[in-house]
């Protein structure tokens, strides 16, 4: 199903003036496009970067920048954390957490070169601290720069890969890794050729009379200006998740809960420009949601029951992959009991209700307004499988499984709707980014719905479907490491003009 929103190629036979010729032409300059410009000039061809907003940066900018990296014996941060990481293990572990909707040409890519990923980034300025935090955390408060931020110890992932960090965050005490990296980005793509062109939206490809892409046609000042590209065309224009046709269309189940997480450009520009141009959508309706319930990880230790009070996950995943199972509980309605030795406020517990405090599992339970024993036999099969060390039901790692024993005891509600939403969103729920986008090959060049190559076309970065493909399976780190690796590999590509030799 395509979205209403959808555009059509200007045409060169209309066009009697072009504002700018060169032979690369970037539309979005957040991380893939401007990783796509850096690759594309050291590979010799002039680069025009257009961007929508007033300055560069886009979801990328506002992110931690943790980057998912690793293999090749491990990257150097690894390394000096006293990790090595083989291509293979790292490989294993992406495509059993993708479980099966993965792409293993863009996986095997991705893994064989992260850890060299990994220096170019750093050889921009981006520094990280030789030091890892192992804890259950999201991002980092203190410094360090390398931590677990997957499901690597989890089961059933870590039954068949060696569980090794490989989160990478720029060193800072608190959140700007984006910052960190996107101004090294940008001070080096200042220091080149590359032109930008801001408060530039690149609205439609242009066409020659033999429908060969030959440029792009962008709003600049309330002006419609145009760029010709003699090699290709990049689209690193984000996803679709602040366009709400477009979220109504491909995801209407996680729409109907989750608040839209990204930057207010994420309108799904670079999809359509895409499709103008008959190109393959995949994987539209996958998106990353997450439910962070620590740290402080002592809260590991409780469980998560849903309103029949029944536990659906084994509570030491990652946060993204407890979002995606609380989905499938009923009206997204989740609880988590936990006792009070264990319990201590969260910053992403926010303005979450505590239903309940009791001395006994059983007055908990009908304080909380939950059928007789229900609670109360979850609680006691749970404290059987601690005391033995076996969690026979969804296998949480001994770590983890205590008993709940020890009053007082509390029951607080995580339902989705109780969610604290972002600041920019009036919508209460966990936050979400689009995984789907253009069909791609692992070096940039865009499919159409026949699998054949659509000439002078790349993208990459959330306008494709690229490394994450599942909320999930996702990691924390695969989106930005993504973004950037195959945004490079789309700008070398089109410096060159690839899909004319594919
Ligand atoms: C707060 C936050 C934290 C996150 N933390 C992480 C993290 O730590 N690790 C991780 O892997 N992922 C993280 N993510 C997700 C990740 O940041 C994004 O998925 C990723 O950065 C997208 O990169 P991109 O290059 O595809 O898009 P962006 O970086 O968003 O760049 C797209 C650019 O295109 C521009 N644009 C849009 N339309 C047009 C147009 N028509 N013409 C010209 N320009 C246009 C936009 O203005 C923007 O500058 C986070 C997301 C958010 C919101």
């Amino acid at each position: 199903m395509q979205s209403n929103n959808e555009i059509s190629p200007a045409k060169e036979s209309d066009i009697s003036e072009f504002n700018y010729e060169v032979d690369v032409i970037i539309c979005g300059f957040g991380g893939a496009g401007g990783c796509a410009a850096l690759e594309s000039i050291r590979n010799g061809a002039s680069t025009l970067l257009l961007e929508r907003a007033s300055d560069g940066g886009g979801s990328t900018a506002l992110s931690s920048c943790e980057m998912y990296l690793g293999g090749s014996g491990g990257t150097s941060l690894q390394k000096a954390c006293g990790f090595e990481d083989s291509t293979e293990n790292m490989i294993s572990y992406i495509e059993k957490s993708l479980e099966g909707k993965g792409d293993s040409k863009k996986i095997k890519l991705y893994a064989e070169n992260a850890a060299d990923h990994f220096e170019w980034v750093k050889s921009l300025g981006v520094t990280y601290k030789e030091s890892a935090h192992l804890g259950r955390i999201v991002v980092p408060e203190s410094n360090e720069s390398l931590l677990f931020t997957g499901n690597e110890r989890v089961s059933p992932f870590c039954e068949v890969a060696e569980p090794i960090p490989r989160g990478h965050v720029p060193s800072h005490e608190g959140d700007f890794g984006g910052k960190i990296f996107f101004e090294a980005l940008k001070n080096e793509i200042n220091s080149t050729d590359i032109e930008i062109s801001f408060d530039s939206r690149a609205k439609s490809l242009i066409i020659n009379n033999d429908n060969q892409i030959v440029g792009v046609q962008f709003k600049k000042d309330n002006v419609i200006q145009n760029a010709r590209a003699k090699n290709g065309v990049i689209l690193t224009a984000g996803g679709f998740v602040m366009n709400q046709e477009m979220i109504n269309n491909y995801l209407p189940f996680q729409t109907s809960f989750a608040a839209p997480y990204g930057n207010p450009w994420d309108k799904g520009d670079g999809i359509q420009m895409g499709l103008s141009m008959n190109a393959n959508v995949i994987n539209m309706d996958e998106a990353f949601f997450g439910v962070y319930f620590y740290p402080p990880e002592s809260l590991t230790n409780g469980i998560f029951v849903n309103n029949r009070g029944q536990r659906f996950v084994n509570e030491d995943s990652y946060g993204a992959r407890i979002g995606y199972f609380c989905s499938k509980q009923e009206d997204q309605k989740i609880y988590m009991i936990i006792q009070n030795e264990d319990f201590n406020p969260s910053i992403y517990m926010n303005k979450l209700p505590i239903l309940a405090v009791a001395e006994t599992i059983e007055e908990l339970e009908k304080e909380a307004g939950f059928p007789e024993g229900s609670i109360s036999s979850t609680v006691s099969t749970y404290n059987s499988y601690a005391k033995n060390g076996e969690d026979l039901d969804y296998k949480k790692n001994s770590k983890w499984l205590k008993e709940i024993t020890n009053p007082p005891f509390a029951i607080i509600d995580y339902s989705f709707e109780n969610q604290a939403s972002p600041a920019y969103s009036d919508k209460n729920g966990p936050l979400m980014f689009t995984l789907g986008g253009l069909e791609t090959l692992p070096t940039g060049e865009v499919l159409n719905v026949n699998g054949e190559l659509i000439p002078n076309l790349y993208a990459a970065g959330r306008t494709t479907a690229g490394l994450p493909r599942t909320g999930k399976g996702y990691a924390s780190g695969m989106s930005v490491g993504d973004a950037t690796f195959f945004g490079r590999m789309a700008g070398i590509s089109a410096a060159k003009n690839t899909n004319y030799e594919k």
